[in-house]
């Protein structure tokens, strides 16, 4: 079978990577330990073989890991941020080294086409180049006082250790946005990797570990990894010595964080679900669009939470783009996602097809006419291997409003344009949307403040795959949160007014006199 990695063997990948030997339960910085809880095999959705066992971190080590981060915040907090910037400039260095082994490993514990998986890695190294400017840049404000001989000024300062758990489908990615922007505003990470890919985060720990351990002014416990599954999460989420908790995953693990957060009045940083939508409207471009929707329907397995899942067409170009829809979702290649010319690897396990099958019979059950979704079993090594499904049905259906992890696209149509808007937004998720239109109208409508209600509202592009340049995430129950590019730094540092009188008189805001 032709590969396009060289890296094949899992031992070879692990061993590049340097953490064949390492244990995995968690590490505090350069303290590898094998935990107390229980064990988590990882198993490759490409052909269901067993990469490796790995340990899991009990509650008890959970608190000595995170201990070991506020220990490292003191240290950290106080090395200038430019510094700081310098060892993630190091970190980006390292990804570059070791971009096709960590992609290698990408697609091998969660089955990303090589492609994708490399790209998750250049996502990283983008967040590096960023976080690295960003170091030199974390500016406050200087705001004019109402005072004589006074000084009103804001200042940012390092927040504190940082809880990041992240979800399967990004494993590598998601961490790095937070860890890169958390290091640079001074703040160390305590990281809680999805179960189902615990060997990617070994890795990327490992990698910046090394970086740590030349560095001198950075100390150890700065990064520290806790694997298990949402006991360990939960742990986490409920430690008061972690003022932030950055929580990537599905809406009902939100809603779970979000409360234990809250619970304790801290601060969480919520990236949920999605059930992202496409408006192809009368004047598209209908070549343009189709590729937009199959890349963002089908890549990744449907495995995004930026995956597009809804199309609203309008109803004059509807038969021509379904049917050119069902071409493109018929032939495209199906497989090994190691081999040349696949476009659609597995999905993670049987759990997932058993969704992807129980929402498509639910769409049947509810006037849904489905092609494609079918299981794969010919050609292909093992695995949950599906066809991307299209579905036709009504708007409101109750299957349509809610996120199946898989390759489902359903498809809707519209009659007048304030009809596609209202579609568009009538789901409780609200992460990204997209229109396919030629009408500079419907386009500035599309992205005003009446159009799509969701954090990332596209023009003649598809639904996925976001720059790390922007602020990325969604509203409503896709939890609010932003993180990655823009000015979402803020989120990892604390905000300090400071008044400074200059003055030998003692003049009160508002013009209050108090005289003693
Ligand atoms: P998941 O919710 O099952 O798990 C995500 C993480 O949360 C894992 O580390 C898991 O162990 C942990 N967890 C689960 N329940 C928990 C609880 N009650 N308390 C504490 N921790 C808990 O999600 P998944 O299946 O790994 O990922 C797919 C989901 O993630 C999809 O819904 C997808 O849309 C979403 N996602 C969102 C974004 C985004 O940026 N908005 C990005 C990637 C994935």
């Amino acid at each position: 079978m032709m590969t396009t990695q060289t890296l094949t063997s899992y031992q070879q990948i692990l061993e590049t990577l340097g953490i064949a030997d390492k244990p995995g339960g968690f590490a505090i910085g350069s303290r590898y330990e094998e935990g107390n809880g229980p064990r988590i095999t990882t198993v490759s959705p490409i052909d269901g073989v067993s990469i490796k066992e790995v340990g899991s971190a009990r509650v008890e080590e959970v608190a000595e890991a995170i201990d070991a981060a506020v220990e490292a915040f003191y240290a950290w907090r106080t090395v200038p941020a430019p510094v700081r910037g310098e060892l993630v400039r190091r970190y980006g260095d390292k990804l570059r080294q070791n971009k096709q082994a960590l992609g290698a490993l990408v697609t091998l514990e969660v089955g990303k086409i090589p492609a994708e998986a490399e790209g998750e890695v250049q996502e990283m190294i983008d967040i590096c180049d960023f976080a690295v400017g960003l170091s030199r840049q974390l500016y406050g404000l200087a705001i004019q006082s109402e005072r004589p001989e006074h000084r009103l000024t804001e200042q940012w300062h390092p927040l504190g250790p940082i809880g990041v758990i992240s979800a399967f489908n990004f494993p590598v990615a998601v961490w790095a946005w937070n860890a890169a922007l958390a290091l640079v505003c001074g703040d160390p990470v305590v990281w809680k990797p999805s179960e189902k890919a615990p060997l990617c985060a070994l890795a990327c720990h490992h990698l910046l570990q090394e970086v740590i351990d030349d560095f001198e002014q950075a100390p150890d416990g700065l990064i520290v990894l806790v694997n298990g599954g949402r006991e360990v999460g939960q742990a986490v989420a409920a430690s008061k010595k972690l003022p932030l908790i950055s929580a990537t995953g599905s809406i009902p693990m939100g809603r779970a964080v979000g409360q234990t957060v809250a619970a304790r009045l801290g601060r969480s940083l919520l990236e949920l679900g999605g059930n992202n939508a496409m408006i192809v409207t009368p004047s598209a471009d209908l070549d343009l669009a189709l590729r937009a929707i199959t890349f963002a329907a089908v890549g990744t397995t449907g495995q995004r939470c930026t995956t597009l899942r809804r199309l609203i067409v309008h109803d004059t170009v509807k038969a021509d783009l379904l049917n050119r829809l069902k071409t493109a979702f018929s032939t495209i290649k199906i497989g090994d996602p190691r081999e040349d010319g696949v476009l659609v690897g597995p999905l993670i396990d049987e759990g997932a097809a058993t969704m992807m099958e129980d929402a498509l019979n639910r769409a049947r059950e509810q006037g849904g006419v489905v092609t494609g979704g079918e299981r794969v079993t010919e050609g292909v090594p093992g695995g949950a291997y599906v066809r991307p499904a299209l579905v036709e049905i009504a708007h409101d259906a109750e299957v349509v409003h809610t996120e199946t992890f898989a390759p489902i696209l359903y498809v809707l149509n519209y009659e007048d344009f304030d009809e596609a808007l209202a579609v568009q937004n009538e789901v409780p998720q609200g992460l990204s949307s997209a229109i396919f239109t030629n009408n500079i109208i419907e386009a500035e409508r599309f992205c005003g403040p009446s159009g799509s209600d969701c954090g990332i509202a596209n023009v003649n592009i598809g639904t996925s795959g976001a720059e790390i340049g922007g602020a990325f995430g969604g509203e409503k129950e896709t939890g609010g949160g932003r993180e990655s590019g823009s000015d979402a730094w803020k989120n990892y540092m604390r905000r300090s007014t400071n008044t400074i009188n200059y003055g030998t008189a003692l003049p009160l805001a508002q013009g209050i006199t108090f005289d003693v």
